[in-house]
């Protein structure tokens, strides 16, 4: 412990610039899932919420309710149907609202997977 102590004293701040700036590994982070709402139908939203371990997914009647808050960006929903759903790449989630974490996705008729 005093080593560090120490060595941060002679080097200075050795972290990273975010978030005043990007970082460049945030590019390797999971992230949640986003959906093309074109191949989203009844039965690939039916699949996805069946295998959401967090219950981060629910199927409404022709709505997919994608509860961001819950997501733990494991990535199975992707592995399960990557024509439906990508990475989103986006890590900020900070809402001052839960409700603003739970998104709404209408589903296509017959969208087909
Ligand atoms: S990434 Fe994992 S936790 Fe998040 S919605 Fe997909 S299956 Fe659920």
């Amino acid at each position: 412990m005093t080593l560090w102590f120490v060595r941060g004293l002679r080097r200075g701040v050795v972290t990273t610039r975010y978030p005043a700036r990007p970082d460049a590994s945030a590019a390797q982070l999971p992230t949640p899932p986003s959906f093309r709402r074109n191949a989203l139908d009844r039965a690939v939203a039916d699949r996805l919420a069946a295998i959401c371990p967090s219950h981060a997914l629910r199927v409404e009647p022709d709505t997919l309710v994608f509860d961001v808050g819950a997501c733990t960006a494991c990535g199975r929903c992707q592995d399960a149907a990557p024509g439906a759903v990508a990475r989103s790449g986006t890590f900020e989630l900070a809402a001052t609202s839960r409700d603003d974490l739970v998104k709404r996705i209408p589903l296509t008729p017959e969208a087909g997977q």
